[in-house]
C-alpha cells in the first residue's frame, strides 16, 4: 500500500485523529474571536458577523462538536492517542472559554491580532475543498496532507493572514502616496460604467500586467530574487505551499498589482470578483493535483502552468510568471507547457533556511546559503 493510502486506511483513527485536533483548533479560534472581537477580528467585518450571528455560532457549535467526537473517536481507536487527546483538550477549552454560549465580547478597544477569524474561515474553507482534491486528483500521490516542512508554510499561512490589515495599508500606500497626480474622476467614472464582466476581464489583464513585470523583475534582479527565492523554496507542492513568501515579496507584488486599480477605479463589484477569484487562484495553482485543463491552458493559468515556474529543469527556470492569464508570457516570450510535468521544484544551487525567520532574514544576508 502507498503512503498516501496508508495515511489515509480507515479504523486507525489518524485521519480522526488529525481531523479533530483541526476541528477543536478552528472552535478554540472562533471562541477567542466570540469573546475578544475588537482584538482578534477585523473592523470591517463587525456587522457582517453581527448580521449573521446565528450563522457563526452555529458554525463554531458545530466544529466544537465534530471535533470533538472525531478527536475521542481517535483516541479509542488510535494507538498513538496524542492527536486525539491534543483534540478532546482543545475542544473542552474551546467550550471553557464560552464556545457553548458564545457569548460576543465588548468591541471596545483596538486590534492586535486582527485577522484571526479571516486566517480561521479560509484555512476552514481551504481544507474543506483542497485536500480531498488533492487526495482524489494528486499529481504526486505518494505525497502526505502533512508533507516536509508544511508547518513552516502554515506558519507563512498565519502571518499572511492575521497580518492582514498592516500588509494592506502598506500594499495600498505606494500607490496612493506616489500615484494620485494620475487619478481623473472623470475616467474613473467612464471606466466604472462599463458592463460588469468588462471590468472583471479588464482588471485581470491590467493587473496580471503589472504582476507579470514586477514577478519577472523579482526574478531578473539578482538582489530581488532573493527575497522571491523564499516563495520558489518549497520542493513539494501543495495548496499550502503557494503561502511561503517573504514579506518584502508579497509587499511588492500587492503594491505594484493595486497601482492599475488605484488609478483606474473599477466598480466595487468587479473589484470583489477579482480579489476572490485571484485568492482562490493563488492557493489553486500551486495545488497537488493533476488536471491539465486542455482547452483552457493557453488562456488562464493552471497548477502546470505554475508548477512549471517552480521548476528546477533547466527547461523551466525564468518561465510562466503570469498569476492568472498566461497570455502576458505568451506575448512577452516567456510561456512554457511542454505537455508533461516537471522533474523536480524548488530552487537550484540554493539552500534557504527551514525557518520561518530565517527565511525572513535570508536575503539580507551578504553570502548564501
Ligand atoms: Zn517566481
Ligand atoms: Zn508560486
Amino acid at each position: 500500500m502507498n503512503g498516501s493510502l496508508a495515511e489515509f486506511r480507515l479504523g486507525e483513527g489518524r485521519v480522526s485523529g488529525a481531523l479533530g485536533l483541526l476541528f477543536a483548533g478552528l472552535a478554540l479560534g472562533g471562541a477567542l474571536c466570540f469573546r475578544y472581537p475588537a482584538m482578534l477580528t477585523m473592523p470591517e467585518t463587525g456587522a457582517f458577523y453581527a448580521a449573521h450571528l446565528g450563522l457563526f455560532r452555529g458554525l463554531l457549535h458545530a466544529l466544537l462538536a465534530l471535533g470533538f467526537a472525531l478527536a475521542a473517536t481517535s483516541v479509542v481507536l488510535s494507538r498513538s492517542k496524542r492527536a486525539g487527546l491534543a483534540g478532546v483538550a482543545v475542544a473542552v477549552a474551546a467550550a471553557l472559554l464560552g464556545g457553548i454560549q458564545a457569548r460576543v465580547g465588548s468591541t471596545e478597544g483596538r486590534a492586535v491580532f486582527a485577522g484571526l477569524d479571516y486566517f480561521l474561515l479560509e484555512l476552514l474553507a481551504l481544507t474543506l475543498v483542497f485536500i480531498p482534491l488533492e487526495r482524489m486528483f494528486a499529481r504526486i500521490p505518494t505525497q502526505r496532507v502533512l508533507r516536509d516542512e508544511w508547518w513552516l508554510d502554515m506558519k507563512h499561512f498565519f502571518l499572511a493572514h492575521v497580518g492582514i490589515q498592516i500588509l494592506s495599508f502598506l500594499s495600498y500606500f505606494p500607490a496612493k502616496a506616489f500615484f494620485g497626480w494620475a487619478v481623473s474622476a472623470s475616467l474613473q467614472t467612464k471606466v466604472a460604467a462599463q458592463p460588469f464582466w468588462i471590468q472583471v476581464a479588464e482588471i485581470i489583464l491590467v493587473v496580471d500586467l503589472f504582476s507579470y513585470w514586477t514577478h519577472r523583475a523579482f526574478h531578473t534582479v539578482p538582489a530581488l530574487w532573493r527575497f522571491h527565492a523564499v516563495h520558489h523554496s518549497p520542493e513539494h507542492m501543495d495548496w499550502l505551499a503557494g503561502s511561503r513568501s517573504h514579506l518584502v515579496d508579497t509587499l511588492a507584488n500587492r503594491a505594484a498589482g493595486y497601482i492599475p486599480i488605484f488609478i483606474l477605479g473599477f466598480a466595487p463589484g468587479p473589484f470583489l470578483v477579482w480579489v476572490s477569484l485571484i485568492s482562490f487562484q493563488a492557493v489553486f495553482i500551486h495545488a497537488n493535483v493533476r488536471w491539465t485543463f486542455p482547452g483552457l491552458r493557453w488562456i488562464l493559468a493552471t497548477p502546470e502552468f505554475h508548477h512549471w515556474h517552480h521548476a528546477k529543469d533547466a527547461e523551466g527556470i525564468d518561465k510562466n510568471f503570469a498569476v492568472l492569464c498566461p497570455i502576458w508570457d505568451t506575448l512577452f516570450g516567456t510561456a512554457h507547457l511542454p505537455g508533461h510535468w516537471p522533474k523536480a521544484l524548488g530552487v537550484v544551487g540554493e539552500t534557504l533556511p527551514k525557518t520561518y525567520l530565517g527565511q525572513q532574514a535570508w536575503p539580507f544576508r551578504r553570502s548564501n546559503g
